[in-house]
């Protein structure tokens, strides 16, 4: 028999035969080394070794036992199916039932008197005490020593004891695994060495080794992800620098232009995307704060600290409706110090020639537009900073227009160089996710609000409390205030696969009608012409229209700070990301807002979902619960970018660890690019060869 290697078959493992090695192929194992790098799901805490009297319903627990007695019991399902196998087992205080669904080979192994120990969760079925598919091991052969057991991921055909047998005989050739992580990193982040990790992920003596081992394995993980998306980012900046701002601007020369002092997020956003400005490679950040955090005033931070460097600067906003109100804003803001224009498609041509004229004069300093801004015939003299609000309203390919904007021709600035590129999202993306996605941009989160802004208040009911609910949306009404009402549905329907009792927003829409005598109640959806949409959402806003009920077409944007209260109808079905929105669309003025949540569903999804809005108000702690409910791949297919899949991190739950990883990431390839230096090669080599099928992560 050869050595245990890790190159070596696995089919050298005593007990692997043909058929146990296809099973293994069909999970990604041939190898000794694919069993080490293959993590257990979870693990069992044999430390609570309990007796037979003591197993309460519920509660995971390690006993021991012998069999009393076997039988084959058919019950009333198992017509056709296999007969059931029943396990009667004692140990002196008392007996229980073990059940097996599929018992193949079962009454082979539970002969009567055998001693095993067993694992699970017993259950009650009919007033008693049952276990159904323990996990077990014949008492001899178990391994007394051992506190905390792993558990595989299996596939059907393989068992759980034989499968820890073979991870078992693998474990020396965890010795044999060559250290590829750079020792400087190794000892700043005081890693256990590969070797060590590979044992104690498997058989850990103590939970502390265990935490030990998964945090070596967790962070080498997301250092190989971040790794490979900067050299991958890396890549295809290669050749272009940017410029260095070098005007001696600081947060707090730029805050005595402001009518109010930053938010200390403001405050270390703005600093953060200043020392980008600074350096001479590129700024490339993604600022993100909730509706309201602020992040216009960090935008004209950056816009003037370019401006004092002799930079011009352009602000990309997706509709022409913002497009003016920022215009409306920084033109005051900017007041006798820089010259602002607007650009949009909709312009009259003298005026945009005139602003054409400017830009390429190098006479306006700021220009705030929609797509226009992206013509080709747009020619600046000297753009130095390109800001995308709402960007994910954007296309990639236009960011990437306008971040070359600045080499054009007929510019001053060296021909390799690109502008600063700020992007700005209200969509709160999780850390974690944001990570992943936006691999290839720094991140800044303003997680702080103004001061003196009410807190929306939220509850959830239940249908039966509707009459009082709308008997309250009335007497906001009655008070000068106006109302939204959303629910799934446009119409009523009786589509198969639609469940019964949802609201549509037409029957709403007449029952309001009703309900609020004298009052103005407009419909609004998806299905309606723009322009119809366009005129009932102007009378909304005007405050002729006094409740608005709509499917979830509201636009971004729409801001009434006058609407005081939200009603959503089966709450159950929008996702938590969706009801954070929502609710974002009241609480924009002085008066107190609310947030009323009918649901009548008690699943737990829902129910928790319905717990995490009444909580909390902070969109990033939402966005996070939204990511660990649904998983990642869900949320925004992060699987189909290529991405290298993750064997251990979870980035709804390592998010600490991931930023740290980011940190060590950028240092190594700072230090060495290509990681190719002597300490470094061997990490470079596996990140190569993780992304070996990646060539651009489509984002
Ligand atoms: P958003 O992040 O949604 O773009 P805005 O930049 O539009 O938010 O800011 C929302 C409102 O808050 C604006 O009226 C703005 O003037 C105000 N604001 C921004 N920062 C502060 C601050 N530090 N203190 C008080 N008000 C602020
Ligand atoms: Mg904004």
């Amino acid at each position: 028999m050869p050595e245990i290697r890790p190159e070596t078959d696995v089919r050298f493992i005593v007990g692997v035969g043909p058929k146990k090695a296809a099973l293994l192929a069909g999970i990604g194992i041939t190898t000794v080394g694919d069993l080490l790098y293959s993590f257990p799901r979870t693990y069992e805490d044999r430390r609570k070794r309990v007796t037979i009297e003591a197993l309460r319903e519920g509660e995971a627990a390690s006993f021991k036992g012998k069999v009393l007695s076997i039988s084959k019991k058919p019950t009333y399902y198992a017509k056709g199916k296999k007969t059931p196998l029943h396990v009667l087992v004692g140990d002196g205080t008392g007996a229980v039932e073990l059940v097996f669904f599929n018992p193949k080979y079962m009454d082979r192994i539970f002969t009567q008197g055998r001693a095993f120990v067993f694992f699970g969760v017993p259950q009650r079925v009919r007033g008693k005490l049952q276990l159904a598919h323990p996990d077990f091991e014949v008492a001899e052969e178990s391994a007394e020593g051992r506190p905390i057991m792993p558990v595989y991921a299996l596939k059907s055909g393989l068992v759980q004891r034989e499968v820890r047998r073979w991870h078992e005989a693998a474990l020396p050739a965890a010795g044999m695994i060559d250290e590829y992580m750079p020792r400087s990193v190794a000892q700043s982040e005081k890693l256990l060495s590969i070797s060590r990790a590979l044992v104690d992920i498997h058989f850990p003596p103590n939970r502390e080794s265990l935490a030990q081992a998964r945090y070596r394995l967790v962070f080498e993980e997301l250092l190989m992800l971040q790794t490979g998306l900067m050299r991958l980012k890396l890549g295809r900046e290669s050749g272009q620098r940017g410029e260095s701002k070098t005007a001696n601007v600081t947060a707090k020369d730029f805050e005595a232009l402001l009518p109010f002092p930053f938010t200390g997020a403001q405050r270390r956003v703005v600093s953060e995307v200043f020392a980008d400005m600074g350096a001479n490679r590129a700024m490339n950040r993604l600022v993100q704060g909730d509706v309201g955090s602020g992040k216009t005033a960090v935008a004209a931070a950056a816009v003037y600290k370019a401006a004092r460097s002799g930079y011009q600067s352009v602000l990309m906003a997706p509709t022409e409706i913002l497009a003016s109100q920022h215009l409306g804003g920084l033109s005051a803001l900017f007041e006798g110090e820089l010259n602002v224009a607007l650009l949009t498609s909709g312009m009259a041509t003298a005026g945009r020639k005139t602003v054409m004229e400017g830009l390429s004069d190098g006479s306006v300093d700021l220009a705030i537009g929609t797509h226009a801004l992206i013509q080709p015939d747009v020619v600046f003299s000297k753009l130095g900073l390109v800001i995308t609000d709402e960007q994910h309203r954007f296309g990639v390919n236009q960011r990437i227009a306008l971040a070359h904007k600045g080499t054009g021709s007929g510019s001053r600035q060296a021909r390799d160089a690109v502008p600063d590129v700020l992007v700005m999202t209200a969509t709160p993306i999780p850390r974690s996710l944001a990570f992943v996605l936006y691999g290839d941009l720094d991140i800044s989160v303003i997680d702080e609000m103004p001061p003196g802004r009410k807190k929306i208040v939220t509850r959830a009911v239940t249908s039966s409390k509707r009459e009082a609910v709308y008997r309250f949306v009335g007497d906001e009404i009655a008070k000068g205030r106006q109302a939204y009402v959303v629910a799934p549905l446009i119409e009523d329907t009786d589509e198969p696969g639609i469940p019964a009792g949802l609201r549509s927003a037409r029957s709403l829409k007449e029952e309001l009608t009703g309900k609020l005598t004298g009052r103005h109640v407009a419909l609004l959806h998806g299905r309606m012409k723009p322009q119809e949409k366009d005129e009932v959402m102007q009378s909304f806003v005007t405050g002729r229209v006094d409740a608005l009920v709509s499917t979830v077409v509201i636009e971004v944007g729409v801001n009434v700070p006058n609407a005081t209260v939200m009603v959503i109808e089966n709450a159950e079905r929008f996702g938590l990301a969706q009801l954070h929105q929502l609710r974002g669309r009241v609480g924009r003025g002085a008066a107190q807002s609310y947030c009323v949540l009918i649901t009548d569903s008690d699943s737990t999804h829902a129910q928790a979902r319905a717990r995490t809005m009444t909580e909390t108000d902070d969109g990033f702690r939402i966005a996070e619960m939204d990511l660990s409910m649904r998983g990642p791949g869900e949320l925004f297919g992060v699987r189909q970018h290529g991405i290298p899949s993750l064997r251990i991190a979870d980035l709804a739950r390592h998010v600490r660890i991931a930023e740290k990883s980011k940190a060590v990431a950028r240092r190594l390839l700072t230090d060495d690019p290509m990681l190719v230096k002597p300490g470094n090669r061997a990490l470079g080599d596996r990140v190569e060869s993780l992304f070996r099928d990646v060539t651009e992560v489509g984002l």
